[in-house]
């Protein structure tokens, strides 16, 4: 059985008390739940309110956001179909009528 490595100071030689982790060399403490649950291999995207968001979802854009490198506006309330999650700044890849294929950050969209 292998514990994860101090997230602190890498060191390996981790060891369990309790519910805690803890780092002999570094004197950290943190939680095996919390960094196993960090582990899964996709990232919990939310939308703005908390609802959390999945490949090929609806969202509708709760702001007027400007598209980089063009005049175009995507005005509040535009529906987005079939939403993409992606690593990023940007965490949405998105095909948007009229404007084409752009990203956009999922806290500024809801769910639909
Ligand atoms: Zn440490």
């Amino acid at each position: 059985m292998s514990l994860p490595p101090c997230p602190k100071c890498n060191s390996e030689y981790t060891y369990e008390d309790g519910a805690l982790l803890v780092c002999p060399e570094c004197a950290h403490e943190w939680s095996a739940d919390a960094a196993a649950e960090g582990e899964g291999d996709a990232k919990v995207i939310k939308d703005a309110v908390g609802n959390v968001l999945q490949d090929g979802d609806t969202v509708s854009v709760i702001k007027d956001l400007k598209v980089k490198g063009s005049s175009l506006v995507v005005k509040v309330g535009t529906k987005v179909k079939n939403i993409r999650l992606v690593e990023g700044d940007h965490d949405i890849d998105c095909k948007i009528d009229g404007i084409g294929a752009m990203k956009l950050k999922s806290e500024f969209v809801k769910k639909v």
